[in-house]
C-alpha cells in the first residue's frame, strides 16, 4: 500500500494534528492518514488508548546532567506497560483486514504482552512464542491476557524462526518483529508524537523546519529505531518537516551486533551470543539490523553500547526522579550519559531519551538495582535501632 503522504498532510490538520489545532484523539490513531491501514475500531477498549504517551522535562536529570534542554518520553505508560503496543495495535488491524484468524508472534517479553493485550481488546486469537528465560511479569501479563503462551527452551532467535515457520506451517498472521512490515509502522508513531509536540513548542523552541534534537533509542532487533527514522521521513515527504532529529541507538555491551558494525564502518552486521540483563534488547542477530544501523548513520547520530551495571545505575538514577524504567529502558539513558562522555551531544543541544518499557515489567532487575530493605521487628525500638544504623538512600 503507497500512502499519499501529501493528502494526508490535508487529513491530518482534519484530525487535530497540526499547530495550533485543537488536540485530536488522545492516541497513536489520530495519525491514521499516516498509517497504512483503515480504522481499526476497538473504540471503549485499551486498544485506542496506544500512545500519546507523557514527556517530562525532569529537571533535577537535567542539572544532574548539566543539559539545559532534555526530555524524557514514557512509553511504560502504554496499557500494556511499553512501547510495543504502538506496533502491535497496528499488526492486529493489518491482521483483522486480511482475515487473519490466529496472529503468532515471538517476542522476548513485550511484543508478546503487547499483542495478547490488544488482541484480547479485539477478541483475536494469539499464540506467543517467549524464551523461557523471560522476566515473569511479562509472562504473568501475557497469559493474563488470555493469550496460548508456549515457553522456548531457547534463545529468543530460535523463537523467531519458530514461529515464522509455524505461521508458514498453519497459516496464522505472523507478528515477528522486523518480520512483519507493520511493526515499524506501528513503531513510527512515537516520531509523530516527538514532531507534534516539536511544533507546538514543547520541546522548548517552537517548530523550525529542521528538528534540532537528539534522540537517543535502546536497540535490540533495530525496529524501534528504523520505525523513527521511517517516521521522521514520512513526515518530510509529506512536506511537513525539513529534516528529522538525530538518531542515537543504545545496545548492551553484551548485545551489540549493530553497534560494533556501526564502530567498525561496514554494513554487514554478524550475529552474537547475546548476553546482558536488558532482556528486551537480547538479541543474536538483530532483525532489522540494516535499517537501524542507517538510522543512525544517515541522521547524523551514532552507536553506543553499555554495560550490564550502568544500566543497573541507570535504573536507579530514573527512579530517584519518579520514573521506574525496565533495563532496556534504562540503557538508552546509560547511553545518553556516554554520548555526553564522549562528547557526541554537547550541553546545550536538545536530547530527548525514550524510555521504552515500565520498570514493573522485570521486577527481578529492579531488586539489582537497589539495596534491600530490611526487615523489622513491628516496635518502634527496633525501628529506632535500624534508622541509626542505615542512613536514608
Ligand atoms: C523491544 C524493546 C526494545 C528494543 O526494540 P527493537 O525494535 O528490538 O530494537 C527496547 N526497549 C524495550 C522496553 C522493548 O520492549
Amino acid at each position: 500500500m503507497v500512502l499519499d503522504l501529501r493528502r494526508a498532510r490535508g487529513e491530518l490538520a482534519a484530525a487535530g494534528v497540526a499547530p495550533g489545532a485543537p488536540a485530536g484523539e488522545p492516541s497513536h490513531w489520530r495519525y491514521l492518514p499516516l498509517l497504512p491501514v483503515g480504522d481499526p475500531g476497538g473504540q471503549g477498549t485499551p486498544f485506542r488508548a496506544v500512545g500519546a504517551t507523557p514527556l517530562y522535562s525532569v529537571p533535577d536529570l537535567r542539572a544532574r546532567l548539566g543539559l539545559l534542554r532534555l526530555w524524557v518520553k514514557d512509553e511504560g505508560r502504554n496499557p500494556t506497560a511499553s512501547l510495543k503496543d504502538r506496533a502491535s495495535s497496528l499488526v492486529l488491524a493489518r491482521a483483522r483486514e486480511v482475515g487473519a484468524e490466529v496472529v503468532v508472534t515471538s517476542s522476548t517479553g513485550n511484543a508478546g504482552a503487547a499483542l495478547a493485550g490488544m488482541a484480547a481488546c479485539l477478541g483475536v486469537p494469539a499464540v506467543i512464542l517467549a524464551p523461557r528465560s523471560a522476566p515473569p511479569a511479562k509472562i504473568a501479563q501475557m497469559l493474563v491476557y488470555g493469550a496460548r503462551v508456549l515457553l522456548v527452551d531457547g534463545s529468543y532467535d530460535q523463537a523467531t524462526e519458530l514461529a515464522r515457520r509455524a505461521s508458514e506451517e498453519l497459516g496464522w498472521f505472523c507478528r515477528n518483529t522486523g518480520y512483519n512490515p507493520f511493526s515499524a509502522e506501528g513503531k513510527k508513531t512515537a516520531a509523530f508524537e516527538i514532531w507534534e509536540a516539536w511544533q507546538r513548542g514543547e520541546l522548548g523552541e517552537a517548530g523550525g523546519a529542521e528538528m534540532r534534537l537528539s534522540v537517543f533509542v535502546p536497540v535490540g532487533d533495530g525496529n524501534i529505531i528504523a520505525g523513527l527514522d521511517k517516521g521522521f521521513r514520512d513526515l518530510v515527504q509529506a512536506g511537513l518537516l525539513e529534516r528529522g532529529p538525530r538518531l542515537f541507538g543504545v545496545q548492551a555491551e553484551g548485545s551489540a551486533a549493530i553497534a560494533s558494525a556501526f564502530a567498525a564502518g561496514t554494513e554487514t552486521i554478524r550475529a552474537v551470543r547475546a548476553r546482558t540483563l536488558a532482556d528486551s534488547i537480547a538479541v543474536d542477530l538483530p532483525a532489522d539490523g540494516l535499517r537501524a544501523l542507517r538510522a543512525a548513520s544517515r541522521t547524523g547520530g551514532a552507536y553506543l553500547t553499555v554495560s550490564d551495571a550502568a544500566i543497573l545505575q541507570s535504573i536507579a538514577e530514573l527512579g530517584r526522579s519518579g520514573l521506574f524504567a525496565e533495563p532496556a529502558a534504562a540503557a538508552a539513558w546509560a547511553g545518553l550519559r556516554r554520548a555526553l562522555a564522549q562528547g557526541l551531544v554537547n550541553a546545550g543541544e536538545p536530547v530527548l531519551v525514550l524510555l521504552t518499557g515500565s520498570g514493573l515489567k522485570d521486577v527481578g532487575a529492579a531488586q539489582r538495582a537497589t539495596a534491600a530493605a530490611p526487615v523489622i521487628e513491628p516496635s518502634l525500638e527496633a525501628l529506632r535501632a535500624c534508622l541509626a544504623k542505615s542512613s536514608p538512600q
